[in-house]
């Protein structure tokens, strides 16, 4: 039997196909008929290109509907699709084509030159464009082709996809995700968030990362329901189409911009059923705020590239702020210390995480898979935590953040919510940087609003009030804004590179 993504999508498309499936910020209508012929015709044209079942279809163009109608047509033709990020300059495509050995490369057309260079360095993959312009062209390729090219058939095990993590910690890694993989995920999210045919998210997230093209569109095709398809995050689009809007998943900077002017409001989101975020902390206050102004609540979320979506807030029992919330029906969480041994209720360790949601390991990185599954298959994430009593999981930070001071773990969230609290602060970091005495010593960068801002003894002695003499930075720099990536990440690790030589000499 064919445990094919796309069959599981296609046998809970709507019965009557006329129905839409997604309309652009233009008001362009696509139905379910129009990208389901649509992915049969790319596939056929892909295939008749050279491209094989297993082959991996690396991916850099703007989101369009042409864009998910390309991740169709993978999915249906056992293509393994590997988007990469928008933003990824030459140097970065360079080394993604080079890692993955991508069968063919689809590009905007104005890059298609320099992509042409790059893949000719890399065994010369075929190089599409996803314009109508040229002869590089893959949809004037695909509106030329059939649509006659059938569902191949794949095993739960084989590769629908491979994504590379966000390489906030390093290199990014290209996991490995199966047909099985997607599908548990899916089908879990669907039902956690009660998704049905009745739905119309507004989608106004990127997709080359598994919060926009996983999560949201999984739900919406798992369901046979509608989007709304923005290009990306524009204020007043979002506000525009809100109102004939079921659904928002965002990552938490999407709702600090919402909720910068008045006119988002509870007559906003009068059609509103559910808002989600994840891929970065939501902050306890933009969530207070948001209820406030909405009386809707944020189902926060956790997950990670490798295992798609872990945990979240209940979606009809009470929402904890600060917490991720529960597991995913199909998915099991621990928290265990560095031997691996389970911890009680309440105490702080790795989180870790199995079930038919994580992937299948990194791709070509055999040592680095090995080192990331224990002995009874359970991943590390690499996240620290902590799990109440009530079975809610908190995130504590990552690993890698945490900073240990004179033989002492302080771990970053704490000290920023202590810094956060103070009035003239709109948000903080917290690093670890070298020092000769302690090992790492404690360094804040705080983002100050307006003139009654802190200085830096002030932000010094509200955490000497609140914290131990050990978690209190020795230094605060202050910056107009944290640097953030595409998915709204702190980037902790550029922080720490700025101010590596601190304590030196
Ligand atoms: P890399 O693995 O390359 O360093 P990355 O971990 O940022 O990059 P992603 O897979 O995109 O790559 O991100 C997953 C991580 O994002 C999680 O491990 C976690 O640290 C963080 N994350 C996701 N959702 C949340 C959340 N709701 N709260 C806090 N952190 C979150
Ligand atoms: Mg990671």
């Amino acid at each position: 039997m064919s445990e094919s993504l796309y069959s599981l999508i296609e046998s809970r498309f709507p019965a009557d196909r006329a129905k839409v499936l997604l309309e652009t910020g233009d008001g362009t209508v696509w139905r379910y008929a129009d990208v389901e012929a649509g992915a049969a015709r790319m596939a056929r044209a892909l295939a008749d290109r050279g491209v094989r079942k297993g082959d991996r279809v690396a991916v850099q163009v703007d989101k369009s509907p042409e864009a998910l109608v390309l991740y169709l047509a993978c999915l249906r033709g056992g293509f393994v699709f590997l988007p990469m990020n928008t933003a990824y300059r030459p140097d970065e495509v360079d080394f993604l084509v080079g890692n993955a050995e991508p069968a063919a490369v689809v590009c905007r057309p104005t890059d298609e030159e320099t992509v042409r260079g790059i893949a000719a360095r890399h065994g010369d993959p075929l190089v599409l464009t996803l314009g109508t312009d040229g002869t590089g062209s893959l949809v004037e390729a695909a509106d030329a082709a059939p649509a006659d090219f059938p569902v191949v058939a794949c095993a739960a095990d084989d590769l629908a996809a491979m994504l590379y993590t966000s390489g906030t910690t390093g290199k990014p890694k290209g996991a490995m995700l199966t047909h099985r993989n997607l599908a548990a995920n899916g089908l879990d999210l669907v039902e956690s968030w009660r998704f049905t045919a009745d739905d119309v998210l507004l989608h106004a997230l990127p997709i080359f990362h598994a919060h926009g093209l996983f999560v949201a569109c999984h739900c919406v095709l798992l369901a046979g329901a509608s989007m709304i398809w923005l290009p990306g995050f524009d204020r007043a689009e979002v506000l525009r189409h809100l109102p004939r809007a079921t659904a928002f998943m965002g990552v938490p900077t999407f709702y600090v911009r919402l909720l910068a002017g008045d006119d988002f409001d509870r007559a906003a989101c009068a059609s509103m059923r559910l808002f989600t975020a994840g891929s970065a902390p939501l902050l306890a206050e933009t969530h207070e705020a948001f209820s406030a102004r909405t009386g809707h609540a944020i189902l926060e979320r956790y997950g990670m590239t490798e295992t798609g979506m872990l945990t979240g807030n209940p979606y009809d029992a009470e929402r904890r702020p600060g917490s991720v919330g529960f597991p995913f029906p199909q998915v099991e969480v621990r928290v265990a210390d560095d031997a691996d041994t389970p911890l009680p209720t309440g105490e702080i360790g790795g989180i870790q995480v199995r079930g038919p949601n994580v992937m299948k390991g990194y791709w070509r990185l055999p040592g680095k898979t090995a080192e990331e599954f224990t002995a009874d298959g359970w991943f590390r994430t690499g996240d620290v935590g902590r799990i109440d009593d009530r079975g809610y999981l908190f995130i504590v930070g990552r690993a890698k953040d945490l900073v240990i001071s004179g033989g002492y773990n302080v771990y970053p969230k704490e000290v920023e919510s202590v810094i956060d609290d103070l009035p003239g602060v709109v948000e903080s970091a917290v690093i670890g940087v070298p020092h000769p005495d302690f090992g790492e010593g404690v360094v804040a960068v705080v983002v100050p609003e307006g003139a009654g801002a802190p200085d830096e003894a002030a932000v010094i002695a509200h955490c000497k009030d609140h914290l131990a003499n050990y978690k209190t930075p020795k230094r605060v720099f202050f910056v107009p804004e944290l640097p953030r990536n595409t998915m709204g990440k702190v980037q902790k690790a550029q922080l720490r590179d700025q101010h590596a030589d601190l304590f030196k000499g």
